[in-house]
């Protein structure tokens, strides 16, 4: 499931949807020094100019106060050029992650992490959904893979991952197993899945014989080693899925086009503030 190609036409409707509602904006903040995080912030402003948002670029030192990041946060809740705000993750240990995500404006939330947009997610009624696992059920849908019905097993529990995707699958009526790291014979489990979704962090631990003959598989993890990156699949399961998502090429751009595409959804949502989460 090439993500890359399925990423590019989205962002071609999202340039679309830009135009037509004249200016979209995104804020990002970014604090410390995690070279990888520095790359994805880039990327996504990259993507953003592409589509034809603007986006402002917030970049604060490692030791930054708390105080001083919910003041940002504050200003940028009040910005009214602001339709979408990312706080880049992971924080600075000194940082209360909790707080920041309770500081962003449920309306501009375009990563889905406040609790009010995962408390809607969790009643099946979802306003912004976190860009991973949406980006994960776009390109399952993208192949028409079938998830009505099917039997789902997500490795991996992570509010930013592994349950959004577990929600959603089950609001697609899968039949849905979570796995962890406390899971007994994972294997078993994994080989019984329809749909697997593998996010978890660790290189190759998806190894061939966890797969059932025809599968769809989504390989979520990004795992940087001396010689590049890859997954948590391992090779040999492309001999066995039905269909998986490459490292990089898979995952990884539907996440910026999900983002993008969240942040079109909260410049509707500030244009006509009644239609963001009816009850
Ligand atoms: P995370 O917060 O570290 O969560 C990892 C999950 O894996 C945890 O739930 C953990 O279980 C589980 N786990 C650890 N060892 C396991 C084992 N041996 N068997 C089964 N489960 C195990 O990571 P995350 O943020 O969800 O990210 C997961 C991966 O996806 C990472 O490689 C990350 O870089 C990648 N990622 C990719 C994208 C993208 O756009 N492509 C976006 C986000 C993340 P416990 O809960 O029991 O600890």
């Amino acid at each position: 499931m090439e993500g890359r190609l399925v990423a590019a036409r989205i962002r071609e409707q999202v340039a679309r949807d830009v135009k037509e509602l004249g200016r979209v904006g995104l804020a990002t903040v970014l604090v410390g020094d995690d070279p990888a995080s520095h790359i994805y912030v880039s990327r996504k402003h990259e993507a953003a100019d592409e589509v034809g948002m603007a986006s402002v670029d917030h970049r604060l030192a490692a030791d930054t106060r708390q105080e001083d990041l919910q003041a940002l946060l504050a200003d940028l809740n009040r910005d009214d050029g602001v339709d979408g705000i990312l706080v880049q993750l992971p924080l600075p240990e000194q940082l209360d992650e909790a707080l920041v995500f309770r500081s962003v404006e449920p309306i501009k939330d375009v990563d889905g992490f406040h609790p009010f947009n995962r408390g809607q997610l969790s009643l099946g009624r979802p306003t912004f959904v976190p860009a991973t696992p949406l980006g994960i059920m776009t390109l399952l849908h993208a192949y028409a893979v079938q998830i009505e019905g099917a039997r789902a097993v997500v490795v991996g529990r992570s509010e930013v991952v592994g349950k959004p995707t577990a929600l959603l699958l089950l609001g697609g009526n899968a039949t849905v197993t979570i796995c962890h790291s406390k899971t007994r014979d994972l294997a078993a489990l994994t080989r019984e899945a329809d749909v697997l979704v593998a996010a978890v962090g660790r290189a190759g631990m998806i190894e061939a014989d966890m797969v059932k003959e025809g599968a769809a598989v989504v390989d979520v993890g990004i795992n940087r080693l001396d010689d590049g990156i890859v997954g948590d699949v391992d090779g040999g399961v492309a001999e066995r899925a039905g269909y998986l998502t490459p490292v990089p090429g898979g995952v990884g751009p539907m996440t910026i086009a999900m983002l993008l595409r969240n942040t079109v959804q909260a410049a509707r949502y500030r244009r006509n503030p009644v239609t963001f989460a009816p009850q």
